[in-house]
């Protein structure tokens, strides 16, 4: 679930639109009580890395599949870890175009029934939301595609090119990530145009109301570092001249000066034009200054001061978040280190970063190093036809709201995708308050309405595409 980067509060839309509609606005009752079946039945199956399994999942919606008719080659449960498997579906098209990978995990995060006030691992319906754990990160919209496609394809309905259904493993917890496994092992199976993940973004709900539906198009590049100075130490009570923690302390405070040139990319420029409507004045003609390309430098500083949240839309950044060093209160430290997080803008060259903290410490002796490789992630392009269709079938769910890019500062499955060469948008129906965002905590849930209402948003979509 990526929704870290979700608009800040904005001003009260003109639009009052009601979450509950009339029955156009949602998926008819067939397909409402098919929804419902499946999502209890997927919440039932305790697919935790700690003690639950993919595998039970994949092969219970597999068989759904095969009752409803498709050929048993279209649905395909893989993957080596036996407890860790995947499901791959194939809707057929008719070849017009390219096929569209739909993606979405199938594990959850540990949820411990001491801890809810009801049981994660049942589905439970109270006071108008669907609890459980996985109904809003991300089994809900997970299943929501499954009804979908199961629902076109007994409607007759043959889509203009394939639309292949992946639901993976190890999303939560990296191990054995299904999305990696099938890049490596089955690429056919999945090769796609591009993708849409349900792992984020959709309809935000604002003040009751739905005020815009989110796509996220790119993600920053996680990369750590250490920063580590060595001594011989000794005796402490014969301090010397140079000493670990000092030299350490020094070199972070000249990296403290160091920020990383402001720059705006197609996600964050869409995502300003959007806000700028919600907001008056210099904050206004900032945003929309920040939004055309190329960026007007003055306007990007001052978004950029205005607070963390824009500045780290902006800008690469650099932060340290752990120190340690020294192994005794009566010697001298023979090591110093701290790590330094660093979350870098999806076009940023990490080797150009390596260089700026070098000369930022302005110490030789000061080791640098990556903790781990990163993951590079090239934003996919805001593509103007995919986003019109969006809207086109968002307006006539909740009404005339915007669709608007942006960029994540934490990381989905999109990453893997997107580095392999596939552009990925991520983006899901089922409308969510912004201030109820329960994934990965106690007493997970969605509204009720709002994942039946995604129900007819997929399937408007997928006839759309
Ligand atoms: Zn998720």
């Amino acid at each position: 679930m990526n929704r870290t980067a979700s608009l800040p509060i904005v001003a009260a839309l003109a639009l009052l639109l009601p979450l509950a509609g009339h029955a156009a606005d949602t998926a008819p009752q067939a397909d409402r009580t098919l929804g419902r079946e499946l999502l209890g039945e997927l919440i039932a199956i305790d697919t935790t890395a700690e003690h639950g399994s993919t595998t039970v999942a994949a092969k219970k919606l597999a068989r759904r599949f095969l009752d409803a008719g498709f050929a048993p080659a279209d649905v395909q449960v893989v993957g080596d870890d036996p407890r860790r498997r995947n499901l791959v579906v194939r809707l057929r098209g008719h070849g017009g175009r390219e096929p569209i990978l739909l993606l979405a995990h199938l594990d959850v995060v540990e949820a411990r029934r001491g801890d809810w006030h009801v049981d994660p691992f049942a589905l439970t319906e109270r006071d108008g939301y669907f609890y459980g754990r996985g109904t809003m990160d991300i089994k809900g919209a997970g299943v929501g595609l499954v009804e979908t496609l199961l629902r076109l394809h007994r409607e007759h309905f043959v889509p203009k090119g394939d639309y292949i259904l992946a639901l993976t493993a190890g999303e939560e917890d990296g191990v054995a990530n299904g999305v990696q496994w099938l890049l490596a092992h089955r690429p056919e199976l999945i090769r796609s145009a591009y993708s849409i993940n349900v792992d984020g973004g959709g309809p935000e709900i604002r003040g009751g109301k739905p005020a815009v539906l989110s796509v996220e198009t790119a993600e920053k590049v996680y990369l750590s570092y250490t920063l580590t100075v060595h001594n011989p130490g000794g005796h402490s009570s014969l301090p010397t001249p140079d000493n670990a923690i000092y030299r350490l302390a020094k070199g972070l405070e000249r990296l403290s000066a160091l920020q990383f040139p402001l720059r705006s990319n197609a996600a964050t420029r869409g995502y300003y034009a959007t806000l700028a409507k919600d907001y008056t004045g210099a904050m206004a003609a900032d945003m929309r200054a920040v939004a055309r390309a190329p960026s007007d430098p003055a306007a990007l500083a001052r978004l950029a001061a205005s607070s963390a949240y824009n500045n780290a839309q902006l800008r690469t950044t650099c932060v340290p978040t752990l120190l340690a060093g020294g192994h005794a209160e009566n010697a001298l430290p023979q090591m110093a280190r701290a790590t330094v997080n660093c979350r870098l803008l999806p076009d940023e060259d990490p080797d150009r970063v390596d260089a700026a903290l070098r000369q930022a410490v302005a110490d030789p002796g000061v080791e640098i190093a990556r903790v781990a490789p990163p993951q590079p992630s090239p934003p996919s392009p805001v593509d103007e036809a995919l986003f019109a269709r969006v809207a086109k079938v968002a307006r006539g769910l909740w009404g005339p709201i915007p669709v608007s890019p942006y960029m994540s500062a934490g990381a989905s499955d999109s990453v893997f995708l997107r580095a392999a060469g596939m552009p990925s948008y991520v983006f899901n129906g089922i409308a969510y308050d912004v201030d109820d965002d329960r994934s990965h905590g106690q007493d997970e849930r969605i509204l009720v309405d709002a994942y039946y209402r995604s129900l007819e948003f997929d399937y408007r979509l997928l006839k759309e595409l």
